[in-house]
């Protein structure tokens, strides 16, 4: 069984009163290996977003069964929801969200701070992760006094700081210029080899070639999927291209 297994789903908007319903996912079928860094491409309305809602437990499919090391996601309760998003996801989103006037440091603990772990505990964490991720020297600053790429380390330090079993990524490079991109890009393949687990959504050929599999999505179903194996992000950044071009291709013919 894989870790992260995506069995069946469909998910279906109901509108108001006599609006018609949309479907939004049709019947999605993966799964994910541990320490795997898989990527979701897709166009705009394929679904992306509404995968992502499921996986981080905001929303509940129609139909189907999503289950993280073995737990079914429907199985938790209510209650405990919030607690299993801070403690077993992380996220990293397009405009990273850290806190103005909190430093560094305060940022990347909040999590842990939210789940009153004791202080010593927390400087225990904080220590090697800053340093693997080459930041151990600004912790004390603000967000506004470090560069872009310095606010990321320490966006990706926050996700990472609760040991969670899934980072999600939502267009984490849509925002940033192309080397800010490559920079962030280097550090997700740092903590992907650190056996981190993580699905990202992009629409940057570029940003899935750094992962191992990209599938690729499109109304509400996957339609392809393709291996990294031994390439390099190059060859593999390529055949991304590619298989974006022949599936335009094909939408094209069909007269979409
Ligand atoms: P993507 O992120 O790939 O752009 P989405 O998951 O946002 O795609 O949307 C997939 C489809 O579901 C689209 O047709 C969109 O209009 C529809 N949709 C998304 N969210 C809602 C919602 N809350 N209510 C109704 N329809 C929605
Ligand atoms: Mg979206």
């Amino acid at each position: 069984m894989g870790f992260l297994e995506v069995k069946h789903i469909r998910k279906t908007y109901t509108g108001r009163l006599g609006a018609k319903e949309t479907t939004a996912l049709k019947d999605v079928h993966f799964s994910v290996n541990e320490g795997e860094f898989v990527s979701v491409m897709g166009e705009s309305g394929s679904g992306k977003t509404t995968l992502l809602n499921l996986l981080s437990t905001l929303d509940k499919p129609s139909e189907g069964e999503i289950t993280l090391a073995g737990t079914p996601l429907t199985t938790i309760k209510e209650k405990e929801l919030s607690k299993f998003r801070r403690e077993q996801l992380g996220f990293v989103f397009q405009d990273f969200n850290l806190l103005d006037n909190f430093s560094l440091k305060d940022n990347i603990l909040l999590p842990l701070v939210l789940e009153q772990m004791p202080v010593k505990e927390m400087e225990d964490r904080l220590k090697p992760l800053v340093e693997k991720l080459g930041i151990s020297q600004l912790i004390n600053n603000y967000p506004y006094e470090v560069s872009g790429g310095q606010k990321q380390r320490a966006a990706v330090a926050r996700a990472l700081i609760t040991k969670p079993k899934l980072i999600l990524a939502d267009e984490p490079t849509g925002a940033l210029d192309s080397k800010a991109s490559e920079v962030l890009m280097d550090l997700f393949s740092d903590i992907h080899a650190m056996n981190q687990t993580i699905l990202m959504v992009t629409h940057s050929a570029r940003a899935a070639s750094y992962s191992n599999r990209v599938l690729f999505i499109r109304d509400g179903e996957v339609y392809h999927e393709i291996y990294r194996g031994d390439q390099t992000t190059e060859v593999f950044m390529d055949r991304i291209s590619k298989a974006l071009l022949f599936s335009f291709d094909r939408g094209e013919q069909d007269g979409i």
